[in-house]
Parts: C-alpha cells; structure tokens; sequence
C-alpha cells in the first residue's frame, strides 16, 4: 500500500481528553471516501487517531499500577474508564461500519488479501452487534464485577493474623506437611462459605450468554464466542481434538511425575496440598537481587541468545529508574509498596515504545516474567513500522508464542559465572523447572476449556450434573492425588478459574501459543538456535497481519493441536529432562 504515514491527528493532540479526539472522530465519519487510495489514507488515518488514543489510556494504565497510592493518578485513569471510553465507543463502532462497507467497495485482488485479517476482524464486530443486547452485556459486567467482589474480600485466619489467599498461596511452598495442609483445608473453607453464592452468579451468566448469543443468530454461545473472539482459523472440533491429545500424550507424562513426586516427598498419597513444595525440600532458588542486577543478567541471556534481540533489550534501560512511564523509563521492575500486584508489557501505540513493569523479589518467576515480558517487548518492537494498529497486534494464540518462546530458548544462558545461576546444580534444576511447567500447564487448559464447550451446549444443566462433568474431566485430566474425603471441595474447584466468570472461552489460547512455544525450543534442538531465532524474529516482524496458520508456517510450525503435534513435543521434553539432573 502506498500510504504509510498520516498528519491527519496533530503531534501534540492529548487524547485523554473526550473533547479533543471527537472532532478526529467525526471528520473520519464525516469524510468521503471516492478510491482505493483513498481508503487506503482513511485506514491509516483511523489507526493514527486510535493509536494516540490508546497510548493516552496506556500512559494513565501505567501509572496508576506504578503509583497505586496517588489519588490524581487513580482518578485520571477511572475518568477515562467512566468518561471518555463510553463516549468514544460508539463513535468507534461508527467507524467500523463504514470501514466494512469501504473495503467491501475498494478492496480487491492484492489490496483485500491485505486487508483480509482486518476486514474480517471487523465485519465480526459489525454482525454480532444488536441493540437488545448491550443491557445484558452491562448485566453480565456486573454480574463479572460481583464475582470479583465476592472472591476478592476472601480473607483467612491463619497462624494468628488475617491474611488474603494469595497471601495463603505462599504456604503451599512450605516444607513443613502439616502446615501445608492447615492453609490449604482454610483456604478450601472459605471458598466453600460463598460456593452457593457464586454458583448463583454463574448460572445467571450462563443464561445471559445463551440468551446473547441467541439473539445475534446463534444455537448457542459457543458459535458467538469464537466469532467475537475472531477465531476464524480453528473451530470447536479441533479444540475437542487439542483436549483428547493432551489425554493422550501429557497426562500420562503428569501423573508419572505426581507418582516421581510422591516417592521423593515419601508420602503413601500424593494430596492436594503436596503439589506446590519443591519434591527434593530445598530453598527456593535466588537468581538475581534487585531490579538492576535481575537486567544485568537478562541481558548476559539475551547475549547469548542473538545479537539483534540483545541490542533490543539494552534499549529499554538498565532497570535503576521507575516510578511510571512519564520521566521516559521503559522498565518498571522492583516490587515496592504503592504498586499494583503483577506484570505485563504495554506498547504505547504512538511513540513506539514498550513500557514492561513487575514485581520482582528476586525469585525464578520473576526471571521468568522477565524474559516473558521482553519477548511481548520483541513483538512491539518487531512491527512498529507497520501503518495499521490491527497489525501491531496479534492475537493471542501468537502473542503468547513470542513470549513464552523466550522462557524456553533462553534457557542455555541462564548459568555461568555472569549468569542467573552460577552454580550448576541450580541450573538444572531451574531448567527442569521450567520445562515441566511449560508442558504440565496443558492439561488444565483442556480441563477448562473442555468445561467451557460442555456448559455453553448444555446451558440447562443443573448444578449437581455440572459438578458431575467437572469430576469427570478431572479424573480424565487431573492430577496424580487422592481427594478422598475432600469431594465436598474438589466438586466445586472449578470456581478458582477466574476465566470461567470474567473472559469465558478465554484460555485455551495459552495452550496453542505453548505448543507454539515449545514447537520453536524443539527446532532450536533439532536444526539448530540460529534457525529458531530466525524463524522466531521473521514471525514477529509480521505482527497480526496474516491468519494464525501462516504466522505458525512462518515460524516453522504447523498450526495444528493433535496428537501427533502435542506427542513429538511431549518426546522431546521426555528426552531433554532426562539430560537434566534432579
Ligand atoms: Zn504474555
């Protein structure tokens, strides 16, 4: 396409503000679009226009997770949230009308092919929308919002102070058995006292969805999700596929490991507190102190790994500022009081730039966030120069390889003298860490995802026979532990999957992406980490603009989730672990 820059929004324009970016809004809504060159300008003045728009709301994310304390901060962000997002919405919905019919007019041949993912993406948009359905939408937001509050008061009395669950979540790493099992029978208990209300609220979400989905066309919710989702390129079957391949292949690989498990910790029974403690009873490991170091050494990897992903890295900054985004940081790692919980990458649309924040506190998960994070910065980093924000992005099933492609072919410069782990036994051990849970993650993927497509076909079951479906997709998926006497909470355990209630259908994403993931650490192994790297960097500079199938073929991979797929990677992780000692 010819048109690749845009002076239609002005360099200065602060779009946190509702009264400066309508007037951008209507002239797009306004304009008439005569050719294919114009349209061509239009779409990229659109993209301008949103890209200054979501960097405004990225700047106020930002800072209000890095500031948690400061009420100016807190409240520009919820202004914008309240104020100026519900504003800006439909005059974005506007647009995407007008954009189906303009591409449907004036892309053909070359010029559609290149708007394929974009038109599609957005013609779903426009054929889902119903008017009877934005109050049950705004119901089911509450009812999510419910959920949240119902979960998030959840405190626990233990050891003699009142602590939150993930406070409690810490306990499960103890070394100590019977604290383990104290903490974890309180944290079972609490849950337990809000079980009936929260089923409450699920079986209403249920017939909410059914009911949207319904009015947009559809036998039931299922059909609706995956066309809201955009998932063109992979249907229900080959998730049901994805599911029966993971019990064929990974859950045998899991419960040998439970029984490794059980031996090591010399248990009869392997319970469901004895599954987070390291089996052999040893300290966590301590990679790294500190935000500067935890840099220092992610770059020694990234070093390592390629010069180009290096440079990259340098970049963003040696990790000693913080304190949001403003002053020009692009990291924001330590943990410190007056910040909110987690990590994430944010691109800011319009500068370019990727701003990564966490809370390391100098354990593995915090390499691991680290080099997680960079990759998602690669991606942004990778397809800056492409005209449209659609493409900036892509979907999850890819973003997530990006990401997670990074915690695995890193791995070989995590040791040395400069390196997260000096000593070789660490080493190991962190690598052994790291590949078991990249595989093991996949079959509670398919539990939850299995869980998912049985409740949205049958939306009039009851409750007893969907406490009945989970046993049984626990017993066809779970782990190798005994819940004898503990049925009481393992029928209702599904309600700690958040997903379930807030971003139904929301998760099997992670598996595609992981066997993505884990599909390049294997072409590293058998042709070599240049050639991973390269496929690895070439797919990335692609960003959301081409189908999931040809951004897996770019990579090297096939986008396919069956049991031949998932059994060569299930080999493979069989055969390096067994080249790692305990
Ligand atoms: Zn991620």
């Amino acid at each position: 396409m010819p048109v690749t820059t845009s002076e239609f929004v002005p360099a200065d324009l602060d779009a946190t503000c509702f009264e400066n970016i309508e007037p951008l809004f209507l002239a797009l809504l306004d304009r008439s679009v005569e050719s294919a060159e114009a349209l061509d300008l239009w779409l990229v003045d659109r993209s301008e226009l949103e890209s200054a728009y979501s960097e405004a709301q990225a700047r106020l994310y930002i800072n209000m997770t890095c500031k948690t304390e400061d009420e100016q901060v807190q409240g520009a962000y919820t202004r914008f949230i309240e104020d100026v997002q519900p504003r800006a919405k439909p005059l974005g919905f506007g647009l995407d009308k007008k954009q189906v019919e303009l591409v449907e007019k004036f892309g053909d041949g070359e010029r559609m092919e290149r708007y394929l993912v974009l038109h599609r993406d957005t013609r779903a948009e426009v054929e889902l929308y119903r008017d009877e359905n934005v109050p049950l939408e705004t119901e089911l937001s509450k009812l999510s919002q419910k959920f949240d509050q119902i979960t998030g008061v959840m405190m626990v009395e233990f050891e003699g102070e009142s602590r939150t669950l993930p406070q409690m979540g810490l306990y499960q790493e103890s070394t100590d058995r019977a604290q383990r099992e104290a903490a974890w029978r309180a944290v079972a208990d609490r849950r337990l006292e809000d079980a009936d209300a929260i089923e409450d609220v699920f079986d209403e979400m249920i017939t909410l969805r059914d009911q949207v989905a319904h009015n947009a066309g559809f036998e039931n919710y299922i059909g609706y999700a995956f066309e809201s989702m955009h998932r063109f390129d992979y249907t229900p079957a080959d998730c049901s596929v994805f599911h029966d391949a993971c019990e064929k292949h990974v859950v045998p690989m899991l419960r040998e490991l439970d029984e490794q498990r059980r031996e090591s910790l010399g248990v009869q029974t392997l319970r469901p507190w004895d599954l987070l403690v390291d089996r052999l009873g040893r300290n966590p490991l301590r990679p790294f102190s500190g935000g500067t170091d935890l840099v220092t050494k992610t770059r020694h990897a990234f070093a390592g790994l390629d010069s180009e992903l290096d440079s990259m890295f340098k970049t963003l900054g040696d990790g000693s500022t913080s304190q949001g985004v403003d002053g020009g940081a692009m990291l924001d790692l330590d943990t410190r009081k007056g910040k909110a919980p987690g990590g994430y990458q944010y691109m800011l649309d319009r500068t370019g730039t990727p701003f990564i924040f966490m809370n390391a506190a100098g354990l593995h998960r915090d390499l691991e966030t680290m080099v997680h994070e960079a990759g998602h910065a690669f991606h942004s980093m990778f397809c800056e120069d492409e005209p449209l924000l659609h493409y900036r992005h892509s979907p999850i099933e890819f973003a997530e390889v990006a990401s997670m492609s990074m915690e695995l072919l890193s791995m070989p410069y995590w040791g040395g003298a400069q390196g997260f782990y000096a000593d070789e036994n660490d080493l190991s051990r962190a690598c052994r860490q790291q590949i078991e849970s990249s595989i093991l993650l996949l079959p509670w993927i398919a539990t939850i995802d299995a869980f998912q497509h049985w409740i949205y076909a049958n939306p009039d079951h009851t409750r007893d026979e969907r406490a009945a479906q989970w046993q049984s997709l626990d017993e066809r998926f779970g782990r190798g532990v005994s819940w004898d006497g503990l049925e009481n909470y393992s029928l209702r355990s599904w309600q700690r999957q958040g997903h379930l209630f807030g971003a139904p259908f929301y998760y099997i994403e992670y598996g595609i992406a992981q066997l993505g993931a884990l599909g390049l650490w294997v072409r590293s192994l058998e042709e070599g980490q240049d050639v991973a790297v390269k496929a690895y960097k070439k797919t990335l500079s692609l960003g959301g603009s081409r189908p999931l199938p040809e951004l897996f073929e770019t990579a090297g991979l096939k986008f396919d989730f069956g049991a031949d797929t998932v059994g060569h990677l299930v080999d493979r992780v069989r055969s390096e672990l067994a080249k790692l000692p305990e």
